[in-house]
């Protein structure tokens, strides 16, 4: 068996290590003599691998205890309708940041719903290159929350500071949470779809500060609620159990593997840094977002001749080297490096990247 490098920007790669562990405990979890995907939801052993789960994310976050952890489904995309359904009292209206294609998403969802939204910063005239200034978010007399997108996983654009708000924020993090220490007091809600850096698609984790659990709407679909879901512990009706078993596996690979947030948080930069130095020093690949703003989960970068995309993604593959093409609304490359991506994978591509331009550039 031989795993290859995987760049993808989502579902993306998961720890070797816990996919082993996986494997190990895939058909009878610990001595119980049936699979964790075969069990009740409400059974003991169940509940002791949600409450772990949720236990350990706590931990590596430093959640605060006012801060209720849900674990629910339908990615992150119902949480752009979820979040208005859930904060959007009498005569307030929702603010937005735009930074790209992620936020665009989740303004035309609260916009769908609910009509009326404010954009109090967008970053679309300079074409999504660097995000807005902290004194360029301007926010409506009603605005009932700020909503940003931490890191656009599409155009590799990341906010370098935390936008400050008198209204709750809103962070859509699906593509960088649990890539470094956060100061979850900073903010209303945190969300973030799984198959990034959490573990499997089909969960979304969502922080929420327990204050805002009573401002949705009536007419809410009700398993959207936040208030059901906290009471109910995240168990409605039957949760993502493997999904949820999994990213467990993840959390505790990130405490007791690599060490906590911070630790990952050097591994990261370093990552990032070893490959925008190769995309920077070369006369082949470019990279056009601000220094500051540059993503350090997902690097996209193109050709000076794009006729040479074919070839540089084939090549790529038969090296081993898997799921570099850019996402297919904007072309060209993109480089995911998420925590589960290693170190080894980044010095391949950046080999890998040099020795394509020595030959084809
Ligand atoms: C992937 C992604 C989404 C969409 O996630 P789904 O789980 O497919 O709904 C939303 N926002 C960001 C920033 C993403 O990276």
């Amino acid at each position: 068996m031989h795993r290859h490098y995987n760049f993808c920007a989502g579902p993306a790669a998961l720890p070797t290590a816990v996919l082993e562990r996986a494997r190990d405990e895939l058909l009878d979890y610990q001595g119980r003599g049936l699979s964790v995907m075969e069990m009740s939801h409400r059974s003991d052993e169940f509940v002791a691998i949600a409450e772990k789960a949720e236990a350990d994310l706590r931990e590596l976050l430093a959640i605060p205890a006012n801060y209720r952890v849900l674990f629910t489904q339908g990615g992150a995309t119902q949480q752009f309708a979820a979040v208005p359904y859930n904060l959007l009292g009498p005569g307030g209206r929702a603010n937005f940041v735009n930074t790209g294609i992620w936020s665009k998403k989740a303004i035309a969802e609260a916009r769908h719903l609910f009509g009326d939204v404010h954009v109090a910063a967008t970053s679309e005239a300079s074409g999504h290159l660097a995000v807005p200034r902290p004194e360029e978010i301007l926010l409506s007399n009603d605005a009932a929350y700020l909503h940003y997108t931490a890191n656009e996983t599409i155009g590799g654009l990341a906010f370098d500071y935390i936008p400050e708000a008198p209204v709750p924020v809103v962070c859509d993090m699906s593509s960088s949470i649990l890539s470094g220490p956060l100061d979850v007091s900073r903010f209303g809600v945190i969300y973030a779809g799984a198959q990034k850096n959490i573990g499997p698609a089909g969960l979304v984790v969502v922080i929420v500060r327990d204050d805002l659990l009573d401002r949705a709407r009536a007419d809410m679909p009700s398993l959207f609620g936040y208030r059901a879901l906290a009471d109910a512990g995240s168990m409605i009706n039957t949760p993502a159990t493997y999904s949820w078993y999994l990213a467990g596996l993840v959390f505790e690979w990130l405490k007791d593997e690599v060490g906590g947030l911070a630790a990952m948080e050097a591994i990261n930069a370093r990552k990032a840094a070893r490959l925008y130095a190769a995309i920077d020093a070369s006369e082949l690949y470019s990279n056009p977002i601000a220094v500051a703003n540059r993503s350090r989960m997902n690097v996209p970068f193109v050709l000076a001749d794009a006729r040479l995309d074919e070839a540089f993604l084939a090549e790529a593959e038969a090296a081993g080297l898997l799921n570099l093409q850019g996402h297919r609304s904007v072309g060209g490359m993109r480089a995911s490096l998420y925590n589960a991506v290693p170190e080894a994978a980044v010095e391949a591509l950046v080999e890998f990247m040099a020795d394509f331009e020595k030959r084809r550039g």
